[in-house]
This record gives structure tokens, C-alpha cells and sequence, in this order.
């Protein structure tokens, strides 16, 4: 199973949220008259010019959920270092793994000896742990045994500061592939959603016009378009 990101549920507009909160701080008009006064060139200006000056708190009122299937607890595990989120993440301990399922990385999956490995080692794993539970193993410690590529299913919810931040590091290229891909699928979905907020985005390659890295990557991307059709 490939990777899946669905946007459950976002802030209805978020380009205009967050630009008649940031007006807000400079008008003697209420924030509801503004929503709706503001007019679309208004609207990406104010936000360019948040964006500019680094003034990004208003960005925090625009807030993205999004449904994630088919992706390894190894990559859950880097998503979830990102504190400023929420999550929700399938449980191992109250859901039976039923069937040997296993993100295969792609420097795995193209080489058939590796591969051979791999579906064994998953399977055998598999078998073990559905041994142990048959042996009245509760299935919170039989899961032990499952390897770190074991899928799972996980909703997260950003605001679009954090995944201004989010995008920065795991869309660099010295990110591991499987972040980078779901990093990938959440701008697509929410550059569609608010193309304002999120018309440059991405790692400090593209953002800010150089790398901050100590050893970086010696490619940098020189657009967005080009960050999404990696
Ligand atoms: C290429 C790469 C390699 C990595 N390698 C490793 C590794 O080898 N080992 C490892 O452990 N991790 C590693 N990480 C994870 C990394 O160190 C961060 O934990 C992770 O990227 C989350 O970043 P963050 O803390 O900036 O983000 P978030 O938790 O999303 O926080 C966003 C920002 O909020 C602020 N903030 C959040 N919490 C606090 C706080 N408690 N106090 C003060 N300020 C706060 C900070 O400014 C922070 O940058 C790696 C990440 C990348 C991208």
C-alpha cells in the first residue's frame, strides 16, 4: 500500500483568516467587518508581507488536519519529534496487526536479493508475533517483535506556521525519503487550499535563497515546483 494523505478538515479560508487577523493589529475595525471586507490582492499582500518581515503568529490561525495510511512507524516516529502538533496514531496495543504489512523502502524494493530478505523477515516476524498472541501474549507485548518498518495510520493537525517548519526540514533533501514524501503530498494539498499562505514553501534552499546546513546536500532546489515533482 502506498502512502495516503487526505486533508480531513481545515480552516475554511485560510489566506483570509490569517490576513484580516494580521490587519486587525493595525485597523480600528473588528476582525468579523474585516474577514469579509478584504479584497483578494489585500490578501496575499498582507501575507507576503508577513511573511517578509518574519511576522508569522497570524499564520497560527489557519489549522490543517490531515489522514495519513501507509506509512512506516519509522517515519511516524520523525513526525512526531514535531511538537508543535497534535496527533492521534493508530494503537498497536488495542488493535490486532492482522497481516504482515511493511513499508518497503525503495533501495529495498529495486533490489530482488534485499527484497527476498525483507519479505521473509517481515513474514517470519509476523508469524511470531501471531504465535505469542495464540499463547495468551496480550497483543501490547507481542508487538515487541514487530520490525520499526510495521505500517500504520496516524492524524496530525498543523497549523500553518508549524508546517512552514515542518516543510523547511523535511523537505530538505538530508531528510530520509519517506518524510520528505509525505512532507511532499501535505504542501501539494495545502499550497491548493491556501496558496497564499503556502506559495513559497519548502527548505531554506527555496525559501531563503541558500542552505543553512553544516554539510548540505550540494543540489539545492531552485523552486517549489521543483520540491513537488521530486
Ligand atoms: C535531516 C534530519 C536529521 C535528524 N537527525 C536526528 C537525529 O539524528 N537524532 C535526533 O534525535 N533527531 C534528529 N532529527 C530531528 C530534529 O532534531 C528535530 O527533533 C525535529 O526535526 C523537530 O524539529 P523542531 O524541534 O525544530 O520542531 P518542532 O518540535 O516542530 O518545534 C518547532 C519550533 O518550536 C520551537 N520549540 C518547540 N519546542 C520547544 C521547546 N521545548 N523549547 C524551546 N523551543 C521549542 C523551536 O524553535 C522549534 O524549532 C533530525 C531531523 C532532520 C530534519
Amino acid at each position: 500500500m502506498a502512502i495516503s494523505v487526505l486533508l480531513v478538515a481545515s480552516t475554511p479560508e485560510p489566506d483570509r483568516t490569517v490576513a484580516a487577523a494580521a490587519r486587525l493589529c493595525y485597523s480600528d475595525a473588528s476582525a468579523g467587518d474585516l474577514v469579509g471586507k478584504m479584497k483578494g490582492e489585500d490578501i496575499s499582500r498582507f501575507i507576503d508581507h508577513l511573511r517578509g518581515s518574519g511576522h508569522l503568529s497570524p499564520f497560527e490561525h489557519a489549522v490543517f488536519t490531515f489522514a495519513v495510511d501507509g506509512i512506516s512507524r519509522v517515519c511516524t516516529h520523525q513526525l512526531v519529534r514535531h511538537r508543535l502538533a497534535s496527533y492521534s496514531q493508530q494503537s498497536q496495543r488495542y488493535v490486532e496487526m492482522k497481516d504482515p504489512e511493511a513499508v518497503v523502502p525503495p533501495s529495498i524494493s529495486s533490489n530482488p536479493a534485499a527484497r527476498e530478505i525483507f519479505d521473509r523477515k517481515i513474514r517470519e516476524s509476523h508469524e511470531a508475533y501471531k504465535d505469542m498472541i495464540a499463547a495468551g501474549i496480550p497483543r501490547e507485548d507481542a508487538r515487541y517483535i514487530l520490525p520499526h518498518g510495521w505500517m500504520t495510520k496516524i492524524v496530525v493537525t498543523m497549523n500553518a506556521r508549524e508546517l512552514h517548519h515542518f516543510f523547511s526540514m523535511r523537505l530538505c533533501r538530508r531528510a530520509q525519503w519517506e518524510i520528505r514524501c509525505l512532507a511532499r503530498e501535505m504542501l501539494a494539498i495545502v499550497r491548493d487550499k491556501a496558496p497564499c499562505l503556502f506559495s513559497l514553501a519548502g527548505p531554506d534552499c527555496v525559501v531563503r535563497g541558500r542552505c543553512f546546513e553544516n554539510r548540505p546536500c550540494g543540489s539545492p532546489f531552485s523552486n517549489v515546483d521543483e520540491v513537488l515533482s521530486e
